[in-house]
């Protein structure tokens, strides 16, 4: 089947491009090109290098990469970076961590990239909201039917009560989560525990920090062994914690819906808790969300995408695509131009 249209294919990063117009979205590289856009700061989507060419991104993500770059060369590249300005680039909020974005880009026709994305409006971040596209190039973390969340909004509730109760026992709570995004919420949520920084949630919520952005805690003190609540990277970041005799510890994350049926009692990775609160779409919001941008060519990308195209094309009636890197002597389906 040909059409007219841009190209969507894997490469350095997601590669659209029609006619002069070419766009590198979460390159790994970041270069004159293309225009580049960078959705937000996990490591997953973040470049490794940085070479030259303006970056579409937002001020967060500018500032954590900047924290998170190791190189001398891309440190002193990412100082200087002017953000893109560009007609053919219109960034709006993703609601997945602070400063997250996604992306609609004129390429011939609209094309809509979510990066990793969530609707649902909680605490200080506003959910993304549908855009009209012709192509739509959508997030699949959890695109399988067998995800769907709770109410972010009961879980918020749920976490809390968890806290209180825990620390009324005379244990400390210990809240395992991502550095970036899931343990700000955290911190924002459980702001009235006064919640202790450990490792590199504590390094990372300083690193986004600015005039306009502050969070209210406090560093975990090894010394001070009194019951209190401690968000920590996730188990393996336990290390110098064992100073806390009695404490009770919870995993916040979606994937803890794959171990539901131990989550009430001793969970994976030795956690007392499991509570399924994600900052990503789950299966059936990304149906939604699909079917409200309306657009006539889907490509999924990044975890079920298989599962995820499957299920668009039999419940939405829209063509959807995987996005894959190409094997050997296989055609590629994603390029149309
Ligand atoms: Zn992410």
């Amino acid at each position: 089947m040909e059409r007219d249209g841009p190209s969507v294919q894997l490469g350095n990063g997601i590669e659209v491009a029609c006619g002069d117009a070419k766009f590198f979205l979460d390159p790994r590289k970041v270069s004159e090109e293309a225009i580049c856009c960078i959705s937000h700061a996990h490591s997953d989507h973040m470049p490794s290098s940085f070479a030259g060419g303006p970056i579409h991104c937002s001020d967060i993500t500018l500032r954590c990469m900047r924290g998170r770059v190791k190189s001398k060369k891309s440190r002193t590249f990412l100082e200087s970076v002017e953000l893109g300005s560009d007609p053919l680039v219109d960034a709006t909020g993703a609601g997945h961590i602070l400063g997250s974005n996604m992306f609609l880009l004129d390429a011939g026709q609209k094309v809509l990239y979510t990066g990793d994305f969530c609707p649902q409006d909680r605490l200080d971040i506003e959910g993304a909201r549908p855009r009209r596209c012709d192509i739509l190039i959508v997030e699949a973390t959890y695109g399988n039917p067998r995800y769907k969340f709770p109410d972010r909004r009961e879980m918020i509730k749920v976490i809390h009560d968890w806290v209180e109760d825990v620390l009324h026992q005379g244990y400390s709570a210990v809240l395992h989560a991502y550095p970036l995004g899931k343990s700000q919420e955290l911190i924002t949520m459980l702001r009235d525990f006064q919640p202790r920084l450990h490792g590199s949630v504590l390094d990372t919520t300083r690193l986004i920090e600015s005039d306009d952005l502050r969070f209210d805690y406090l560093p975990f003190d090894p010394q001070d062994r009194d019951p209190q609540l401690v968000i920590s990277p996730g188990a393996w970041g336990e290390n110098g914690l064992s100073v806390l005799k009695k404490k009770r510890s919870a995993d916040v994350s979606g994937w803890c819906l794959d171990t539901r049926e131990r989550s009430l009692g001793k969970m994976g990775w030795g956690m007392d808790q499991g509570f399924a609160y994600s900052d990503h779409a789950d299966f059936y919001e990304i149906i939604d969300f699909v079917e409200k941008c309306s657009p006539s060519l889907v490509y999924t990308n990044h975890g079920s995408e298989d599962m995820l195209a499957h299920e668009i094309q039999k419940r939405l009636g829209i063509t959807a695509i995987p996005l894959k890197k190409e094997k050997k002597g296989q055609t590629n389906l994603g390029c149309y131009c």
